[in-house]
């Protein structure tokens, strides 16, 4: 008789699909995954029931890769039930993590933010108005939906998680060697512990050469065509490379774009928003500050920052659940 393979868990909460995405894009490296993991679970891939994960043992899935932040009742009730299931939970990609964009919603009322999504953003045709409600009366019975819970969670404010895998989404290298490494049963890293990743900065893996220069000020990606192999916060662009934590071989510099932070902060106790407007913040020439005084230097750096349209989505866009900064949505209302 063969040895039951260790089962392998995937889920999505409050997710966009890329996290399934990224691991379908490992090509034929799925198929180490199929030789030493039962794959049974994964709403977009495989028609397992909830129920089904259900009757399992506690601690029977062997490996949870939860993706997705905590936005509705259901997705808290999945992250409990797999953590349960599960012996090692694994928030997978970075809304998981950290919020991920789905957690910019917490600075608006969950009212503002279904009127937003289901009457005012552009392309909607909605003339009268009809937002989804929990429960809803049709001629075959009641349909529920789960509710939104107050503000959007990453995984570790509901369940104790035991690796974080940054990335929006992880890379497929950094996907392939987190399997390989449980599926070689080597002892598996400190609990806690960040993995598919590394503690350098995106900018020690970026190609493009520092000259030591400030930008005059930031700009948008609208406004020049990068240079090539020179370094995009030096000609002006907002990248964040020097306090995003490393692991995906600098991607976004190497075709140009800059680093919009999406493997998290680099130091794990500071706030994620903070350092990096205060890298960006380092980048720009606001002029000297000799002799001049705090409301002139403050409208330099105004001016020099202007180029940064959107300071929440620049600076948190990735990170907004748990920092200080995390939960205005009662403001909001
Ligand atoms: S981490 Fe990125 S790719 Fe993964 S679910 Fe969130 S937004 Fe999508
Ligand atoms: S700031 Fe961006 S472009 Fe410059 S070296 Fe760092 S990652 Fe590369
Ligand atoms: S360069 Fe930055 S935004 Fe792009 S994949 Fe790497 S960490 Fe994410």
């Amino acid at each position: 008789m063969t040895a039951q393979k260790p089962k392998l868990a995937m889920y999505w909460a409050a997710s966009c699909g890329g996290c399934e995405v990224a691991l379908a894009n490992i090509h034929e490296a799925i198929l180490e995954v199929d030789a030493h993991f039962d794959f049974m679970f994964c709403p977009c891939l495989l028609d397992t029931k909830k129920k089904d994960i259900e009757a399992l043992a506690d601690g029977e899935i062997f490996l949870t890769l939860f993706n997705g932040a905590l936005r509705t009742e259901e997705n808290l009730e999945m992250a409990g039930l797999l953590r349960r299931k599960s012996k090692v939970f694994v928030a997978f990609g970075s809304c998981a993590a950290y919020g991920g964009i789905p957690a910019l919603a917490n600075h608006h009322g969950i009212a503002s933010v279904l009127e937003t999504a289901f009457c005012t953003v552009p392309g909607i045709d909605n003339p009268e108005r009809l937002i989804p409600g929990t429960s809803c009366q049709v001629p075959d019975g009641e349909l529920e939906l789960p509710a939104f819970l107050s503000r959007v969670l990453a995984a570790h404010e509901a369940v104790q998680v035991d690796y974080t895998m940054p990335g929006c989404p992880p890379e497929p290298e950094q996907i392939i060697a987190v399997v390989r490494l449980v599926a070689s049963g080597a002892p598996l890293p400190p609990l806690g512990s960040l993995i598919g990743c590394n503690d350098r900065a995106v900018c020690d893996e970026c190609a493009r050469e520092k000259r030591n220069k400030l930008a005059p000020r930031l700009i948008r990606p609208f406004e020049a065509i990068p240079e090539p192999d020179w370094c995009l916060v030096e000609q002006g662009f907002s990248c964040l490379g020097s306090s995003t934590r490393g692991g995906c071989q600098a991607l976004c510099p190497a075709a140009g774009m800059h680093c919009t932070g999406c493997y998290g902060p680099l130091d794990r106790t500071a706030d994620p928003g903070a350092t990096a407007l205060a890298t960006l913040a380092a980048a720009v020439d606001s002029g000297s500050a000799a002799g001049a005084d705090e409301a002139v230097l403050h409208a330099r750096l105004r001016n020099a920052l202007s180029g940064v349209a959107d300071p929440l989505g620049t600076f948190y866009r990735y990170s907004l659940a748990a920092t200080v900064v995390a939960d205005r949505s009662k403001e909001a209302e």
